[in-house]
Order: structure tokens, then C-alpha cells, then sequence
């Protein structure tokens, strides 16, 4: 037993080392090398699987890192200030990611974001992330070719009903997305809010068939979907309204989800890996206003 453990360290060894010495993912290294964000997105491939996690409190003590959520990359449906607030103008979408470039900021995604959270693996000078939510067809068209001007990476959190509709992302879409590095998580498959699941057998209000419980309908099946659409396995997820409750974090833990993001409400203390928080970048922001509400959201840097 012993000399198998030695053997085993051994091994673990010599593959961390092979591993960190070398970049063998390409992701990063295929854009242009005068790129800002070259780095960006370089895959941390060290094993953490047999380091100790954090606990709660450590979790909750180190920096967090600012994460910016967007919905529509559109023109104004009406006047600013009457606006969802759930729009951002594709100018005003081209000059946040060209400040936030040009001031040294580099998009990180949910592995690196979970692996800095929970083992304390380092992350790039000025980490951020950028998010979308809802499958919207204008996050390919018009906000991808912004970021890769800067090999930004993003995550696209998609309700899985709205695939292949009018205004919403295609299959294909979605697969060049993963394909290109950006991360496709999910955001149920309905859209409804998890503090309404039902957890006994119950009729569907719209395919009318009967359903063991909620969660196992919208993260389950959909991460399934997700899976075969991307070719890769779906490890995160994004509440629908931002809406979380105490009592779904378990349902979404023991279905294998590693990080849970909501928007702007506190964290638990407890929990913070299921409430992670994040920010609606605002239409009547300036891309300054929008970088110093993104510092002082998620405090220094
Ligand atoms: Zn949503």
C-alpha cells in the first residue's frame, strides 16, 4: 500500500509539473499576441483534487471578482430612463469592453473563478467576467465580435426553451461560442424562479406531462441539452430573476453545479459559492461610470 501511494504522489507529481510548464490548450495562445487580454483566458490545467477546500468564511473573505451581467445588446426600446434597465446599446457595449482593456482588465471564467474561490489558485492582474443571460441572438452577433477583438471570454447562461427561436441564439451558435472558448452554462430551461419548484410528481403547466420534481426539469435536462449543443460538460448555473433561495442551494449542489451566480443581493454567508453575486451594467451608464461602479460594487480591484 505504501510504495502504491508513492508511487501515486510520484505520478501527480511529474503531471503537475508537466502540465504547468506548458501551455497546451491553445485557447489562449491562438489570437493575436498583442492582444490585451492574451492571457486571459490561459487554462489553469494544475490538479486541486487533492488540495483541502476553503471553508465558508475564507470564501467569503477574499476579494471578490467584478462580474458584469448584460441582457440585450441593442438600441434603446424607449428613452433611457424608462428603459427595463435590462438593455445596453451595442456603442455603449463596444466602448465598456475597449475601457475596461485598455485599463488592464482581463475576463476570467467559472473554472478559474472556482479554483481562485475554493483552493486559492491565482488569478490574472485586474480579473473580471463578463456574463449573459437569456440566449438573446444579439450576444453572438454583436457583443462577440467586440470582445474578440480583445480575446475576452464570456459566459452565456442559456434558457434552453429559447433555442433556435426567432431573436434567440441557434444550436449552432451556441457550439462556435464553446468552440471558441466562451463558457455555456445554464439558466433552466423555462426561465422560472427556483423558490417556486416543486419537488413531488406534478403535471407541467405547458408540455401537460407529469414530472417527478422541478429541479431535475430545468437544471438536469437542460444541462443535458447544453452538454450535447456545446460538446462540453456544464458545471454552472444562473438564477432566473437573480432569485435564490436557502432551500434550493442543496437541490443544486447535489445535482453536481459548482458555482450558482444571482445578481446585486448579499451573498450568504454560508453559501457563497451558490449566491454568487454580480452586476446589471445600467443603459444610462458611461463606460467610466460603469468602471467605477463596477470598483466600488466589488470593492478594489
Ligand atoms: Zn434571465
Amino acid at each position: 500500500m505504501h510504495s502504491m501511494k508513492n508511487y501515486f504522489l510520484l505520478f501527480a507529481a511529474l503531471y503537475l509539473t508537466a502540465c504547468t510548464n506548458s501551455n497546451t490548450t491553445g485557447i489562449a495562445t491562438k489570437k493575436t499576441a498583442s492582444a490585451p487580454g492574451k492571457d486571459s483566458t490561459a487554462v489553469d490545467t494544475t490538479s486541486y483534487a487533492n488540495q483541502k477546500p476553503a471553508d465558508a468564511a475564507t470564501i467569503m473573505a477574499r476579494p471578490q471578482v467584478p462580474i458584469l451581467c448584460y441582457h440585450h445588446i441593442r438600441e434603446l426600446q424607449m428613452p433611457a430612463r424608462a428603459s427595463s434597465g435590462y438593455e445596453v446599446t451595442p456603442a455603449s457595449f463596444k466602448a465598456q469592453m475597449k475601457i475596461l482593456a485598455d485599463s488592464g482588465y482581463h475576463s476570467v471564467l467559472p473554472d478559474q473563478l472556482y479554483n481562485y474561490l475554493v483552493y486559492g489558485a491565482p488569478l490574472p492582474p485586474k480579473p473580471f467576467m463578463i456574463t449573459f443571460d437569456d440566449t438573446d441572438e444579439e450576444q453572438f452577433s454583436i457583443a462577440k465580435p467586440e470582445m474578440d477583438k480583445y480575446n475576452f471570454k464570456a459566459v452565456y447562461f442559456i434558457m434552453t426553451i429559447s433555442i433556435n427561436r426567432p431573436r434567440y441564439m441557434t444550436k449552432e451558435q451556441i457550439r462556435q461560442l464553446s468552440d471558441e472558448g466562451h463558457v455555456i452554462a445554464s439558466h433552466t430551461w423555462r426561465h422560472d424562479r427556483v423558490d417556486k419548484y416543486l419537488t413531488t410528481p406534478h403535471i407541467d403547466r405547458d408540455s401537460k406531462k407529469t414530472i417527478d420534481n422541478d429541479w431535475d426539469l430545468q437544471l438536469v435536462d437542460t444541462r443535458k441539452k447544453l452538454e450535447e449543443i456545446s460538446g462540453k460538460e456544464i458545471h454552472y448555473f444562473a438564477y432566473p430573476f437573480g432569485i435564490w433561495s436557502k432551500a434550493g442551494i442543496p437541490e443544486i449542489r447535489k445535482r453536481g453545479f459548482k458555482l450558482a451566480f444571482q445578481l446585486s443581493t448579499k451573498r450568504d454567508p454560508e453559501e457563497p459559492l451558490y449566491t454568487v453575486r454580480r452586476m446589471i451594467v445600467s443603459p444610462t451608464w458611461s463606460a467610466e461610470g460603469m468602471l467605477r461602479v463596477m470598483k466600488s460594487t466589488f470593492g478594489k480591484e
